[in-house]
């Protein structure tokens, strides 16, 4: 998959301890591959790995402090920018609004028609109205049909009518007549571009004006996608893109190639064939997919990065020889947060995120652990067994703590040690996991 071979690209700068030049255009030269083996055009992919070069340089990349973290950070901001910046809704101003469907046969637009209308019912109040002007197959028209009675939106159809204009015009007369706010027409597309779909679509779009046009396309067809985007662009001048059957693990590479092609933003996309399986396009998001290193990568580099080698080997030291105190402690303490807060730790382990939201990780646990241990007098700090009953109502007043609070810590700071002697070769990662248990 695309993201096993960013990892892969990635792992090249992270093999060595310092980003040279030549590594930055070996990574690079990987995540091309990677791109276009996802969909990307060859041409997109290029451009796109000769800007984030410019900014790799501009930024310095070389002589920062993490390199390897913001190479991956440029790289998912340059995808993000490519797909389009900040998400973009629909115009509803008009009223009726009407939307006009477009794209080939399969790419989805009967159910996105759906999906759309019972977004709009529900999350915006509006009144649809769905139409089929699909003339060619009856079944078609059933199929809207049933979409409408699932979600509770009426549907417009005449299956005498043989002319999707005078479908599209009388529908919007009855939405006008009824108090409908929105209309949404769904289309007859074919198996491949051709003139008869491509005049009778651009028919529609001149007689009826709609507010918004909008081309449908099935994201799992990869590179034709482009070139059926670009044929569509050509005759309506669309306004925005749907990309359907991101479910699972489809490639979300034309989602770059596309945007970048047509210059059009992708507005919404489709994430399975039922009809709440819809979702505003949100380009950070879909960059996150692209990547899909659910930030792993960020995670270990992080942990190998801040995590002190020569430190935890001062401390085992210690250890060994029974001398490790609260200050060491506190050192280690500051390890951990270097590192980030616990949420944010958590939150880059993939699965994690939606439990941490649920979650109250509390980062002033360590607050508190630390004005505590400021508190002590150095001698207290090094020797913990000297803090007795009057000293630990010292420390609790001093730190705006209980002196259970003083008495927990004591506690937890004697089994930690001892646990550390038992496992002596372990050293400091395995200390880490400790606390955070
Ligand atoms: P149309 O010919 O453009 O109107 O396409 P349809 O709406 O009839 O969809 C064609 C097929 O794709 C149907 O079987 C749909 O259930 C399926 N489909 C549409 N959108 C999605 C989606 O987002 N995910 C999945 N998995 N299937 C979809
Ligand atoms: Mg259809």
């Amino acid at each position: 998959s695309l993201s096993d071979k960013l990892d892969k690209a990635f792992h090249v700068l992270k093999g060595h301890g310092q980003i040279t030049e030549v590594n930055v255009a070996e990574t690079l030269k990987e995540v091309r591959r990677a791109l276009v083996d996802a969909d990307v055009n060859f041409k997109t992919a290029k451009e796109f790995t000769n800007i984030v070069k410019e900014k790799a340089l501009g930024q310095n990349v070389l002589k920062s402090l993490k390199p390897n973290q913001l190479m991956v950070k440029i790289v998912k901001d340059e995808l993000t920018e490519m797909m389009g910046g900040d998400a973009e809704g629909i115009d509803l101003s008009g009223n009726p609004s009407v939307i006009l469907m477009s794209g080939l046969q399969g790419s989805g637009k009967t159910t996105f028609s759906g999906k759309l209308a019972n977004f709009l019912k529900t999350k915006k109040t509006k009144k649809p109205l769905l139409v089929a002007c699909d003339v060619y197959r009856p079944a078609a028209i059933d199929q809207l049909h049933v979409v409408g009675e699932q979600i509770g939106v009426e549907v417009f159809s005449n299956k005498e009518e043989k002319n999707p204009v005078a479908i599209a015009e009388a529908a919007i007369a009855h939405a006008k007549q009824n108090g409908h706010n929105v209309v949404i027409l769904d289309t007859a597309g074919r198996l491949a571009v051709d003139e008869v779909m491509m005049n009778e679509i651009s028919d529609i779009y001149k007689a009826v004006q709609p507010q918004e046009t909008l081309f449908v396309v099935d994201a799992m067809t990869g590179q034709d996608a482009v070139n059926t985007a670009k044929a569509f662009n050509n005759v309506l001048d669309f306004d925005g893109v749907i990309l359907t059957k991101l479910d699972g693990d489809t490639r979300g590479g034309a989602a770059i190639s596309i945007k970048s092609v047509v210059n059009k933003p992708i507005k919404f996309i489709g994430t399975g064939e039922k009809m709440d399986a819809i979702d505003v396009f949100y380009p950070s998001r879909m960059a996150d997919r692209i990547l899909g290193m659910g930030d792993v990568v960020s995670l270990v580099e992080r942990a190998q990065e801040q995590y002190d080698e020569e430190e935890a080997r001062k401390i085992q030291k210690k250890i060994a020889k029974d001398k490790f105190g609260f200050d060491d402690f506190l050192k280690q303490i500051q390890q951990v947060k270097k590192m980030g807060s616990m949420k944010d730790l958590m939150g880059m382990i993939p699965g994690a995120g939606k439990m941490m939201k649920n979650m109250d990780i509390d980062d002033d646990a360590f607050k508190h652990i630390e004005a505590m241990i400021h508190s002590m007098t150095p001698l207290e700090r090094k020797n913990p067994t000297s803090i007795n009953a009057s000293r630990k109502k010292r420390i609790s007043k001093g730190s705006g703590t209980t002196v259970q609070e003083v008495n927990q810590l004591l506690k937890q700071f004697t089994q930690m040690s001892k646990m550390m002697k038992m496992m002596q070769g372990g050293g400091g990662k395995k200390m880490m996991q400790m606390m955070k248990n």
